[in-house]
């Protein structure tokens, strides 16, 4: 077994597992399980559900099942089941043979619920929704019972057979526990296990036409599955009551729940609700847009899947909820990406150059390392010639002090390349626009270093007119808005939004390794950022890339300032 021999700088799900394999309860077993409601894609906060049951599954030498929640069937659908295996999948877990549907137990849930209503604990109660929520009383005031609360088992029974057998409208009659309309505890209040809803279910069609609630249909397929540990966000833990009740009102096997906070990030909408909104409102292109909080939108942006993990893995599991900030995030990645990510050379606002003293038709082959970090990674060629184009925000006709690139005069260093001096400055004489710069290049310094050792405090990126390669390049920012709780409070989530959580530049010059870069490949594009190529847009030959993030790091200082 375990990893886990001691029970020391563990987190509290970790030592309670450790504690009940120690003790032999449930006979030293593990078994967790995933049970992710289809009706929307995974975001980051389910991430951390999953992470956490599949991980300790592993580290208990136990087994976690995938268990999709489908009991609701009008918001459900099997592209989005599809979506969720993909993405568990590609953060590096998987099932095996343990894929289950709720939906599976349609027969054994309402067989259990037969059971409870023959022990006398369950009533069928023609109270309306409206009523239903009027007798439950507040959090303050007890309930009152329901008028049908005291029916015989056998007119129990005989009405939850006819509720199956479609004789009824939806709404007209719900199957509820008998527990307690004063319990102190909202949900012990004769909660309903079953509802009437005649709709199309993905997987079971129009067999059943009565659906069971959440509480009803989690536990048991917990129980029936002979998992051990169930583990949940935080909001679940004032159903753990109704929980341990059904469990122990049917005399099933009973494993424990245990709850852990939820994940909040800044920046993130981390509610498939919300998230839903956004997609069907069209702040997004799609729930796998790489401006998605969602794994799908991750993975197209340019997430590894082991930044995720190492993400994860410093967030650690708590119980109480707390914001986590999303340059935490984005530091894992750039952590991930800086050990892996070939650099290349990209210019994203192009300006001319030309060599003046540069022979006409030239072209000369330069070593570039493809990543500084990783040995391994080799060098490619990079051509130059007598025309370049560099980052326009590079070149300065009157610089500012401590501006060290170029500028009139002022000799800086091309990468690989070599060192060019600004010998002038061609502009649109009706507008003042810049539309190349005239350098020199001085032949002595090939490779980038001057023989006579004098030195340049500026080191460019460009690429070579002739061979660059056209790209789009998309600049990514969140979705949210910066918070600023005075006017948000009480805000629609459309108000929220930021309205320039996306930059198109187009007609950015990339270097020719690029023209074919495969979808999803990686890239640290110089001094700019890690970029991603589109999975979906870019072409062989018109390459089109999303920044992951930029370079900026903005983790280091707010981790030195909080002492982390
Ligand atoms: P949402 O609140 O985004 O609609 P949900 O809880 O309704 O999510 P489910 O499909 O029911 O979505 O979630 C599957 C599992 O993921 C649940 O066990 C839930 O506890 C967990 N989960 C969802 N959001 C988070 C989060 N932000 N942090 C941690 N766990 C989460
Ligand atoms: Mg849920």
């Amino acid at each position: 077994m375990a990893t886990h021999e001691r029970a020391e700088g563990l987190d509290f799900v970790r030592t309670k597992v450790a504690e009940d394999t120690r003790t032999g309860r449930y006979d030293g077993r593990v078994h967790t399980r995933f049970p992710p409601e289809p009706n929307g894609y995974l975001h980051i906060g389910h991430a951390k559900a999953f992470n956490l049951n599949f991980s300790i599954a592993e580290e208990f030498g136990g087994l976690c099942n995938l268990r999709f929640d489908d009991t609701n069937p009008t918001a459900e659908e099997t592209e989005y089941v599809e979506s969720i295996m993909e993405d568990i999948h590609w953060l590096g877990y998987d099932w095996g043979d343990r894929l289950f549907y709720a939906s599976d137990y349609f027969q054994q849930l309402y067989d259990y619920a037969v059971d409870l209503i023959r022990r006398g604990k369950a009533y069928v109660c023609d109270l309306c929704p409206d009523d239903i929520r009027a007798y439950r009383g507040t959090l303050t005031e007890p309930g009152k019972n329901s008028p049908y609360r005291d029916r015989t088992i056998e007119e129990n029974l005989d009405l939850f057979e006819r509720m199956r057998a479609g004789e009824f409208p939806d709404g007209a009659r719900t199957l509820r526990a008998k527990i307690d309309m004063s319990s102190p505890n909202i949900n012990l209040r004769d909660p309903v296990i079953y509802r009437i809803i005649h709709a199309e279910h993905h997987r079971t069609g129009d067999k059943w036409c009565i659906y069971p609630m959440y509480d009803w249909a989690h536990g048991l397929s917990d129980s029936i599955e002979g998992v051990t540990h169930s583990i949940c966000s935080i909001e679940f833990e004032d159903h753990r009551p109704l929980y341990d009740w059904f469990l122990d009102a049917l005399e099933v096997y009973h494993p424990q729940q245990i709850e852990f906070a939820r994940l909040y990030v800044s920046r993130l909408i981390l509610s498939k609700r919300k998230l839903l909104q956004v997609v069907a409102r069209g702040h997004v292109d799609g729930w796998d847009d790489p401006r998605m909080p969602t794994l799908a939108g991750l993975r197209r942006r340019g997430y590894t899947p082991e930044s995720i993990r190492e993400f994860m893995r410093r967030v650690g599991v708590a119980k109480t909820d707390s914001e986590i900030d999303v340059a935490l995030l984005e530091h894992c990645v750039r952590e991930d990406l800086n050990a892996q990510a070939p650099r290349v050379m990209a210019v994203l606002n192009p300006l001319r150059v030309i060599i003046e003293n540069y022979p006409e038709g030239q072209v000369e082959e330069f070593e570039a390392v493809n990543n500084p970090e990783d040995p391994e990674a080799g060098s490619r060629t990079l051509p130059f010639s007598r025309v370049v184009y560099i980052e326009r925000e590079d070149f300065e006709e009157d610089p500012p002090k401590k501006f060290f690139r170029l500028a009139p005069g002022r000799e800086v260093r091309l990468k690989h390349a070599y060192f060019v001096r600004c010998k002038s400055v061609v502009k649109d004489e009706s507008t003042g626009e810049i539309l190349e710069l005239r350098c020199t290049y001085d032949p002595e310094t090939k490779g980038g270093d001057a023989p006579d050792g004098r030195r340049v405090k500026g080191t460019l990126h460009w690429v070579s007119a002739e061979h660059a390669v056209d790209a789009e390049v998309r600049i990514l920012d969140y979705l949210l808005r910066e918070p600023d709780p005075e006017r948000d409070a009480g805000a629609e989530l459309d108000d929220l939004i930021n309205p320039t959580s996306r930059t198109v530049l187009t007609g950015c010059k990339v270097e020719p390794s690029l023209a074919d870069a495969p979808p999803g490949g990686r890239y640290q594009f110089l001094r700019q950022g890690y970029f991603c190529a589109d999975s979906v847009d870019s072409k062989p030959g018109a390459p089109v890339f999303n920044r992951t993030v930029s370079l900026r790091d903005t983790w280091a200082k707010i981790a030195k300032a909080g002492g982390r």
